[in-house]
Formats: C-alpha cells, sequence, structure tokens
C-alpha cells in the first residue's frame, strides 16, 4: 500500500460549490476521522454525500477551507498517489469481462487464498465454490450474471485486495439486504481493520452497526455521534 499510510481523514472549515455562482452544496464542515475508524455518513437526497465523498478524492475542488489525508492538504498530493491508496465503490458497481479472479485481483497481485479470504469477507465464497468453475468462472459483461448486491460485493472484495487505507462505500450497500448489510459491517471491521472505512446511505437505520455517524443536512454537519444514542 502506497500513501496514505495511516489514513485520518480531516475537513477543516470546507464549503464548497460545484461552480461559481452555483448553491453552496457543503457548508463549514469540520471533524476528524481517526486512522482505521469505520464511520456512516447519511442524509436525505441532495444533501451532499457523495460530494462529500468526491471532495475526499478531488473529484471536486473544495471552495473554502481543506481536506486533509494523515495531515496533508489533499491540493498537494498527486492524483494518482491519492487514488492508488483510496478505493471508492459507488453505486452503479461494475465488474469486467474476464474471470472471477480478475474482477477481485485485476493486478494479478494476491495470492489464491487471499482471493479466497476476501470473498470469505463479503459473503461471497459460498455462491463462488458452488460455480463449476470458481474462480475462474467467467463474469459477462458489466456483471450482468450476477445481481447488483453481488457486484457491489465483489468491488468490496477488490478493495479489500488492493489494501486501500480508505476506502468509501457511497450507497454501495443499497442494494443488500439488511442482515447481508450488517453482515458486511462486521466483516469490514475485521477484513479492513486497518483501513479508514466511510459508508454512505440514506438512512440511519442501515448504518447502526457502525460506531460513530455523521447527519448531513444541506450540506451541513448536523449530527456526529454513536447512532444509537442519536
Ligand atoms: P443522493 O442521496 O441522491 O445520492 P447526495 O447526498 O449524494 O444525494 P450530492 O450528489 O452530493 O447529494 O448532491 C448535492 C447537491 O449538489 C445537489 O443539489 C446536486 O444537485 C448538486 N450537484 C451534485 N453534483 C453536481 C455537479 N456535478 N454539478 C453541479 N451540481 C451538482
Ligand atoms: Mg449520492
Amino acid at each position: 500500500p502506497g500513501w496514505p499510510l495511516e489514513g485520518q481523514v480531516e475537513f477543516r472549515d470546507v464549503s464548497l460549490r460545484h461552480h461559481p455562482g452555483h448553491p453552496i452544496v457543503l457548508s463549514g464542515l469540520n471533524f476528524v476521522i481517526k486512522p482505521g475508524e469505520k464511520v456512516g455518513v447519511c442524509g436525505r437526497t441532495g444533501s451532499g454525500k457523495s460530494t462529500l465523498a468526491l471532495a475526499l478524492l478531488r473529484g471536486v475542488r473544495v471552495t473554502q477551507g481543506s481536506v486533509l489525508i494523515d495531515g496533508t492538504d489533499l491540493r498537494h498530493v498527486p492524483l494518482h498517489i491519492l487514488r492508488a491508496s483510496t478505493s471508492l465503490i459507488p453505486q452503479d458497481s461494475h465488474l469486467f469481462c474476464g474471470s472471477i479472479r480478475f474482477n477481485c485481483d485485476p493486478l494479478g497481485q494476491a495470492t489464491e487464498q487471499q482471493v479466497w479470504r476476501a470473498l470469505e469477507a463479503v459473503q461471497l465464497k459460498d455462491l463462488v465454490s458452488g460455480l463449476p468453475n470458481g474462480l475462474d468462472s467467467e463474469v459477462a459483461e458489466g456483471g450482468a450474471n450476477f445481481s447488483v448486491g453481488q457486484r457491489q460485493l465483489f468491488c468490496v472484495a477488490r478493495a479489500l485486495l488492493r489494501r486501500s487505507s480508505l476506502l468509501i462505500l457511497d450507497e454501495a450497500t443499497s442494494a443488500l439486504d439488511l442482515p447481508t448489510e450488517a453482515a458486511l459491517h462486521h466483516a469490514l471491521t475485521h477484513a479492513a481493520a486497518h483501513a479508514t472505512v466511510i459508508t454512505i446511505a440514506h438512512g440511519r437505520k442501515n448504518l447502526m452497526a457502525l460506531p460513530r455517524v455523521l447527519v448531513l443536512e444541506n450540506g451541513r454537519l448536523t449530527e456526529d455521534g454513536d447512532p444509537q444514542v442519536l
């Protein structure tokens, strides 16, 4: 794994509009996420959740304030370095044409055992081991031979094998049923113990398994704490 080694995330008075003259989408955000913390972000449609994720990958430029990883302002981090150590799993996850093994480990850097361990962590081990060709089973274009939820889980397995220090699931769990989602959060806590994981969802009921949730309303941080207490 490359930089960032720790995965600490800090938003320091961040405000953002997508284009000059457009409305403010994020407003005065201040928070710190510690290395290895598992944090949820929720809020209604349009509250700025995906924009927050993009700001972390420098997919949008902050208008005011700064986003820091490991204490370094992202403006000073080369994009290829940032993207090599972070994984964003969007809602419309795509799979590649090729084998399941290739989809989990496109660069061929993992051992067979590591691939199986990642599949186990995302609850796909039984599915894949039940296929006649196992890891060598072919994935159809776009992943059409798997359900939307299963595609997202394969993408999480890929992110685990990349050993990302920072993993962002942008409503990646919206296609999962609640038990599968709870199992995934549990698995990430162990399989990605070192990684900072940010899970975005509409409602906080999907995030109850996490120790900390940030609530966005109209681009403002209105709550930050244990979802059982909030
Ligand atoms: P959802 O729950 O629907 O995914 P969200 O909380 O992720 O919503 P964002 O996608 O961050 O919300 O959008 C926040 C606001 O920013 C919205 O008002 C949206 O119209 C605006 N916005 C998002 N992307 C762009 C863009 N590329 N250009 C201009 N405005 C944008
Ligand atoms: Mg969104």
